[in-house]
């Protein structure tokens, strides 16, 4: 089985939709196997989010994933990765598919409610950005 990093964002954990993104992911096969809620500092988010320091949205990115707490979460299952990706949508909500987390509920391309790891690669140093060997069993 494959794991990956998922990541509720600061425009729906304000709006108190944890619950009804984990039942999408759940739904979807998808097994919450670590999750708790932090607050990041900015740079604790730009770090996070290096590979697009040459973005124009950097530092819009930033200040919007430290201006309130996430939920940050291993998500487990065959082809977690993928799967993810695909119950999240579309980057921007108004090209994510109908009953996707960024249909239903993200409120732009910036503010989109959830993140999610793109690669095996990429997974394992994001899962390991934010959990310790000893939470993940
Ligand atoms: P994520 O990496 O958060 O799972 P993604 O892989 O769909 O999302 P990326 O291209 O990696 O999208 O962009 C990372 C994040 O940067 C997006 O989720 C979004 O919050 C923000 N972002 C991307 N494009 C824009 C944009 N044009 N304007 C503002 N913010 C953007
Ligand atoms: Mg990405």
């Amino acid at each position: 089985v494959e794991r990956t990093l998922s990541i509720i964002k600061p425009d729906a954990t304000k709006r108190n939709l944890t619950g009804k993104i984990n039942a999408k992911f759940e739904d979807a096969g998808l097994r919450i196997v670590a999750q708790k809620r932090i607050q990041l500092t900015k740079a604790q988010a730009g770090e996070f989010y290096a590979v697009h320091k040459e973005r124009p949205f950097y530092d819009e990115l930033c200040e919007f994933m430290a201006s309130e707490p996430v939920v940050v979460q291993v998500l487990e299952g065959d082809g977690a990765i993928a799967k993810n990706r695909e119950v999240m949508g579309a980057t921007n909500p108004a090209d994510a598919a109908p009953g996707t987390i960024r249909a239903e509920f993200a409120e732009s391309v910036g503010e989109n409610s959830v993140h999610g790891s793109d690669a095996p690669e990429t997974a394992a140093v994001e899962i390991a950005f934010f959990f310790s060997g000893l939470e993940l069993v």
